[in-house]
């Protein structure tokens, strides 16, 4: 049996293992950095990586490593071990507080977008106390900051940190008004996870999923999700042992592994952590992302955590609950027992409001991939418009207040569910709605337009900038109105607020065609692919934001577009070429002996005077598609040359968008519709139904 209090966290450093290793003093001026944000003095640090050290060698450890995110979206780690060579060629483990506080990977081969020429490539990594160490596969990992020598941020951890400090400091002026002074306010996430697995002896088959992490090919299998039994269906042993597996993982290394279950598609799944501080949230989901490709394999299992693994099947999101809290454990984003009292509550909800109003691009291009490009707008995840849903109540009251209306509060209809034994219960006056990519789930907002291998740090980082930026405005004009004057003075920005900016509140089905018109009215952003969205990053509007806040410099903000912008082009040229190849050495190939089986089949029956009717408009078929086929690569191969020469980035991605991936597009409908005519025994790989079913 696993007792899993003490399985958990039992690979971390943590606070209790700090307490039990560190001499008092020591672990005071520690727990001081990592509150107040202030610098470690290297006799501290000393003390602190020896018994970092000592400890991770007990739980096996013989290297460390600084643990990083650099713009590739995956986490980087280089193996040092604590090897010392001492007197008589023996060798002593040693970790000093410099080795602990800063390191110098080579960074040159990490993307900066042009901060950084190669004969200035260093980069040096930088501890952050705020995130715990943790030992796994023998290795003592430190989470870290990567940032260049001229201080240009090369990562994904410095602007969150960043944000979150712009964002507790924009909090903490408007909670001054309401005599409230928190240390800090810190905001929480939980991500929730959606993942596929299959069988690994099929998946080595399938080159497509091997290079580009989906199915570039695929005709839809005779059983997909029609049946809706699935989702939360039970689950597979084997799949039930990969997860008690995983989980029992995530414990030992601190992650708050909690709901597990099957999702809509056939061998989907989703893992559910209870939320945390968002840089946590962010390190953890890296872990278990990680965690969860490494483990699948133990299991003879792969686990893809691609957007889009199979066209026609519901692709995989990453739903990023967020809220804002105090040091004290007060949610801001809680609206209490008395809605229309609760000032602070709706002065916190309008910032929202504004915010993800005032900066839809933002939200819509952290969250752009190649890969999310399949799911937003494609009626399984929410659509590329951003919008919000707040559900009636807080609508009506937002309402009501614009209107100078009384409001009453309303209560939840009664719901029975008609069975004796299960008490009644009220509908959630925030009921949900599915379908909304910003929608308010009670007491914190659920971010649905997330893809599932996206790191959770760059849509975190928009919400908290411009919820900080909406705030400090709010704080700014406040400030200036006496204290007796301040609930009318409060109720009247609310008011004038909400009625600028309620176009973004939208309760409906988000699915409906007519939303897409409306929001068009509404004169909503609708960017459809990557390359659309990504041109907004450096508009002066964003810049002047990210400047304004500290997060990124007008420099760092290109840099970023650009590296998004190359990485989506790279992308798509692999699927390309990919394609190109899987073409030409296993579809035609295959297709064109079926053919020749065919023609002799009808040259035999022939001669023996049979008519061969179905052999030969198979055979027709087959021939057209060859051809069709054949036309589409060659088609393929020459645009997909052509674009990869355009000199202007943002002309290369739009062209890899409308030209590359229409002509991939074309190339799968004829290598599709030959799968649906050939043998099974003739097909070059694994069908859908072969890996989506059998697991
Ligand atoms: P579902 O969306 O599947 O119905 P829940 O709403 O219970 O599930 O929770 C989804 C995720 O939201 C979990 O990771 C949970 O820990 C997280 N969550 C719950 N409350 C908060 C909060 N106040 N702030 C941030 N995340 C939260
Ligand atoms: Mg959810």
């Amino acid at each position: 049996m696993v007792k899993v209090p003490e399985l958990f966290g039992s690979m971390v450093f943590n606070e209790q293992v700090m307490r039990e290793r560190l001499p008092k003093d020591i672990y005071k001026a520690l727990q001081s950095t990592i509150k107040a944000g202030k610098h470690i003095s290297s006799e501290v640090a000393d003390v602190v990586a020896n018994a970092m050290k000592d400890w991770a060698i007990e739980k096996g450890a013989t290297h460390y490593t600084h643990w990083f995110q650099p713009m590739t979206g995956v986490t980087a780690e280089k193996h040092d071990s604590f090897l010392q060579p001492a007197d008589g060629g023996t060798v002593i483990m040693n970790f000093s507080g410099k080795q602990l506080i800063k390191g110098e990977p080579d960074a040159s081969s990490f993307p900066s977008g042009g901060l950084r020429s190669t004969f200035e490539a260093r980069g040096y990594t930088a501890w952050d106390p705020t995130s715990y160490a943790f030992v796994k596969d023998s290795v003592l990992y430190i989470p870290t900051a990567f940032v260049s020598y001229s201080g240009q941020v090369l990562d994904k951890k410095t602007p969150l940190l960043r944000s979150m400090d712009s964002l507790s400091k924009a909090a903490l002026r408007i909670l001054k008004f309401f005599g409230k002074t928190p240390d800090r306010v810190t905001p929480s996430v939980g991500p929730e996870q959606e993942y596929f697995l299959i069988p690994r002896e099929l998946y080595k088959k399938r080159p497509d999923l091997i290079i580009t992490g989906r199915t570039l090919f695929g005709a839809k299998p005779p059983k997909g999700q029609e049946l809706d039994d699935h989702y939360f269906g039970n689950i597979k042993t084997r799949v039930l042992e990969y997860m008690e597996d995983l989980d029992r993982e995530l414990w030992k290394l601190g992650v708050y592994a909690k709901t597990r279950h099957n999702e809509v598609a056939p061998a989907q799944h989703e893992l559910a952590p209870i939320y945390s501080t968002v840089n946590i949230a962010t390190d953890h989901n890296q872990l278990t992302m990680a965690i969860m490709r490494k483990l699948a394999k133990k299991h003879d299992l792969v686990c893809l955590l691609h957007e889009k693994p199979f066209a026609g099947v519901n692709g995989s999101g990453k739903h990023n609950n967020w809220s804002i809290s105090t040091s004290d454990g007060e949610n801001l984003l809680e609206p209490g027992k008395d809605l229309k009292h609760n000032l602070q509550f709706m002065l916190f909800l309008t910032a929202v409001i504004k915010a993800v109003d005032e900066h839809q691009d933002l939200l819509r291009l952290s969250v752009a991939s190649a890969g999310n490009d399949h799911r937003l707008g494609a009626n399984e995840a929410p659509p590329a418009i951003i919008s919000m849903f707040l559900g009636d109540e807080i609508t009506d009251l937002l309402e009501t207040l614009a209107a100078d209306k009384e409001y009453s509060n309303r209560v939840g209809n009664r719901l029975s569910t008609g069975v004796e034994s299960v008490p009644i219960i009220y509908e959630d006056t925030t009921d949900r709605n599915r379908t909304s990519p910003f929608a308010f789930t009670g007491n914190k907002f659920e971010f649905r337009s997330l893809g599932s291998a996206l790191n959770i740090a760059c849509p975190n980082i928009m919400i908290n900038a411009a919820v900080a930026d909406v705030l400090n405005t709010f704080a700014d004009e406040l400030e200036k109105v006496k204290a007796a004057d301040f609930k009318k003075a409060s109720a009247a920005l609310i008011k004038r607020e909400y009625l600028a900016h309620r176009r973004i509140v939208f309760n409906g089905d988000n699915y409906a065609d007519a939303w897409r018109e409306e929001a068009e009215r509404r004169g909503l952003l609708n960017l459809k692919s990557t390359p659309e969205a990504l041109s907004y990053y450096d508009r002066p509007k964003n810049v002047e934001l990210f400047k304004r806040l500290k997060i990124y410099t007008d420099k760092e903000v290109r840099a970023r577009k650009d590296i998004l912008l190359e990485n989506y082009c790279k992308v798509i040229n692999i699927e390309a070429l990919t394609m190109c190849e899987i073409t030409l050495k296993q579809i035609l190939p295959a297709a064109t002996e079926f053919s020749t089986v065919l023609a002799d089949n009808i040259a035999k029956l022939t001669a023996l005077g049979i008519t061969a009717t179905a052999q030969r408009e198979t055979l027709e078929t087959v021939a057209g598609l060859i051809t069709d086929a054949y036309n589409a690569e060659q088609k393929l191969s020459e645009v997909q040359l052509a674009v990869k020469n355009e000199s202007d980035l943002q002309t290369e991605a739009d062209k890899c968008y409308s030209e590359v991936f229409a002509a991939m597009q074309e190339l799968r409908t004829y290598c599709d519709r030959l799968e649906t005519v050939m043998p099974k025994n003739m097909w070059p790989f694994p069908t859908y139904g072969d890996l989506l079913l059998y697991v």
